[in-house]
């Protein structure tokens, strides 16, 4: 019998070539190039296959305009088959963002801004009544299934007179319910030799590569002591791209120093991806490959890292009884000017295109070009 769906001569990272067979959203065989078809035949020829890419920071609720945006057009239609919204909401509008899966592809998860109104406000943690324990609480309990970690946003605009107080709010809860805290770091106050030393094992730090004063390298473009020594803990390290939050010069300072690539994700709304200096993932992609960081290294972090920090390993592997979820992409060799959030540009020799995605036993292609 033909199976349901064929995604034929991909290949893998690792340059093996395959197809790919599927019944029911689910992959049943992988064989020699071009010797299966299926009731639907995917050609897949001079593409790259991974599991589907995970972005774990998004703004996904669009409501929140300009920083939220539509859950595909952030999603599938950019080749990402999962994303995480980093925090939009808090306690009192995150079933709002529960319910808006229904009317989307793309799978999606969310960390709870531990200020119960979340990014209505951009000073969301300026006045302390809105961290609000016990609807933090009942959040939890009523979307566990999709909850998947608490979002902090700690920096002066956000935080206001507050300093560090909101963020050890969050480790409170985050002890108290053994989930993970994201933490967002920018300007000072606090500064980042407090938050730093704060975060726990699997906490997450996103903007890590941003450009400004207050940020994790010191004025030689060295890493400071409060980063080696969290990487040291099991803290992991997050790009959340942005409007404001990538530096090509601080990325370079990271690659220097050895740091390894954990997750890249794009903090995109409907204002980055529109003007820039986001667009999409494959674009951020492209950044760290023209840095110099491998085909392997750039797709690991958007596939096995975010999948194994998730705990759903499956997201991030293909593999015989397992829910096809895959991205199909291109390398192509032509140059793509990048731009970082210091207005600062790059141009690659090569763009990395994502071109299509299964999900829930259906193939999208992507209409967005990187
Ligand atoms: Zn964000």
């Amino acid at each position: 019998m033909k199976p349901s769906m064929v995604l034929s001569r991909v290949r893998f990272l690792n340059g093996e070539i395959v197809d790919i067979a599927m019944e029911n959203g689910r992959i049943t065989g992988l064989h020699e190039p071009g010797t299966v078809s299926g009731t639907q035949t995917i050609n897949g020829e001079g593409l790259y296959v991974s599991s589907g890419w995970i972005d774990m920071h998004v703004h996904a609720f669009p409501a929140f305009d300009p920083y939220g945006d539509e859950i595909d057009a952030i999603g599938i239609q950019g080749g990402c088959t999962t994303i995480v919204d980093a925090g939009s909401c808090g306690a009192d509008r995150i079933h709002e963002l529960a319910a808006s899966r229904k009317q989307s592809h793309t799978r999606l998860f969310a960390f709870l801004n531990i200020s119960r109104i979340g990014l209505e406000r951009t000073d969301e943690l300026s006045q302390l009544h809105w961290i609000d324990e016990t609807a933090v609480m009942q959040a939890l309990e009523n979307h566990a299934d999709f909850i998947i970690g608490l979002k902090a946003r700690i920096s002066s605009s956000v935080v206001g007179e507050n300093g560090i107080t909101p963020l050890r709010r969050a480790i409170q809860f985050a002890e108290d319910t053994g989930l993970p805290i994201m933490t967002h770091i920018g300007s000072a106050p606090p500064l980042i030799e407090e938050i730093m030393p704060l975060l726990r094992s699997r906490d997450m730090v996103t903007h890590y590569l941003n450009g400004k004063a207050n940020n994790l390298f010191d004025e030689k473009g060295l890493p400071k002591s409060v980063l080696t020594d969290a990487i040291e803990r099991g803290v992991k390290l997050d790009v959340g791209h942005g409007t404001a939050s990538f530096s090509f010069e601080t990325a370079q300072q990271a690659k220097d120093a050895g740091i390894s690539l954990h997750t890249i994700s794009t903090d995109i709304y409907r204002g980055n991806r529109l003007n820039g200096p986001v667009y999409n993932m494959a674009n951020v992609l492209t950044k760290f490959l023209t840095l110099g960081y491998t085909l392997t290294e750039v797709i690991e972090a958007v596939t096995t890292a975010p999948a194994a920090w998730l705990d759903r390993p499956e997201l991030g592997r293909i593999q015989v009884g397992d829910a096809a979820n895959l991205t199909l992409f291109s390398i192509e060799p032509r140059p793509s000017r990048l731009i970082d959030s210091e207005g600062r540009t790059y141009t690659s020799t090569h763009t990395i295109q994502a071109e299509g995605v299964i999900l829930n036993d259906q193939y999208f292609t992507c209409p967005i070009r990187a």
